[in-house]
């Protein structure tokens, strides 16, 4: 599908406040891509499916995975809102037309993010976090200036900040993000 035809239709499946942040993540994406020599478009298309599942209900979340053999782990389990990676990586591609793997992967992990996550995961990764219409993470001006300096320093300050954030609120902390940070600290 063509990009403003998905924009249409996210119009009406996202909340208004999903709909700004799912704009946000896309134009900051493309400024990423523009700065790391990444392609544009697949950025664009990642940063606008990002979050194309995020309005599902969680219940529903879990019985679509299950319809679609997505696995569930231990900790999408307890806190099925992370699901809407896999959900929206499998929506990008069935209801999107989205057969860039290279895209569907971006979506797929821009919640926990990956060890080994390459320059466009790290590209949504970071959009997520930093699009304008975010305002309330710690750091956030510093994170801004270093995410257009080196995309690891901004992975590792984002998922240490991440980590704060789930240990001082009590969350649930799905094992993939401390891995995916782990990752960063031992190959910098
Ligand atoms: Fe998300
Ligand atoms: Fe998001």
């Amino acid at each position: 599908m063509k990009r403003t035809e998905i924009e249409k239709k996210l119009k009406k499946e996202l909340d208004k406040d999903r709909y700004t942040h799912t704009m946000g993540v896309m134009y900051t994406a493309a400024a990423l891509a523009m700065a790391y020599h990444a392609d544009i478009e697949k950025a664009m298309y990642a940063g606008l499916l990002h979050d194309c599942a995020k309005c599902v209900p969680n219940a529903k979340k879990i019985k679509l995975c299950k319809k679609y053999h997505i696995s569930i782990s231990a900790a999408e389990k307890h806190s099925p809102f992370l699901l809407h990676a896999k959900l929206g990586a499998y929506y990008a591609k069935k209801i999107y037309h989205v057969n860039d793997s290279e895209v569907l992967h971006a979506i797929q992990v821009h919640t926990t993010g990956e060890p080994g996550m390459n320059v466009l995961d790290k590209i949504i990764y970071i959009a997520d976090y930093i699009e304008p219409n975010r305002k309330k993470a710690p750091n956030l001006e510093k994170i801004r200036r270093i995410a257009f300096e080196n995309l690891d320093k901004a992975m590792i300050q984002i998922l240490s900040d991440t980590l704060d954030y789930l240990k001082e609120k009590g969350e649930d902390l799905d094992p993939l993000t401390l891995n995916t940070y782990d990752f960063f600290i031992n190959n910098r």
